[in-house]
């Protein structure tokens, strides 16, 4: 699903078209440069393959849904969407990981939390049996 509104999307794929020697208007991937649509003669667009409307900056980090924001990028299985959401996810989940919301950190603080001891004991004695 695409939140970007129907100019913002017609504006992006125009900024990432060029006119063929054919005379045809195509839109290439800002990934890759796949065609990813052309022209109509009426000014509408016809999918070549598919693709989604990216935010290059994601919502997560304060991106907003404006042309400056939006690319067209090829989807599907082995893409630059795919690519991108797979990169975006990873950083997500380290994010959450250095700001002690997930890991081995957040559990031991839930855990002491509902006053449960660790499940791995801290005070253990390094020589084992005394
Ligand atoms: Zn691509």
């Amino acid at each position: 699903m695409s939140l970007f509104s129907q100019s913002v999307r017609h504006a992006t794929l125009l900024r990432q078209s060029f006119v063929g020697a054919d005379g045809v208007r195509v839109a290439t991937c800002a990934g890759c440069d796949k065609h990813i649509a052309r022209m109509t003669a009426s000014g509408g667009w016809v999918k070549l393959i598919p693709f989604d409307f990216d935010h290059r900056d994601e919502q997560a980090h304060g991106g907003g849904h404006t042309l400056d924001n939006c690319q067209a990028l090829c989807s599907g299985p082995d893409t630059c969407h795919a690519a991108k959401t797979a990169e975006f996810v990873a950083l997500n989940a380290k994010a959450d990981a250095q700001a002690g919301r997930t890991g081995q950190y957040a559990r031991r603080m839930a855990r002491k939390a509902r006053g449960e001891r660790p499940l791995i004991p801290q005070h253990k004695n390094a020589w084992g049996k005394r």
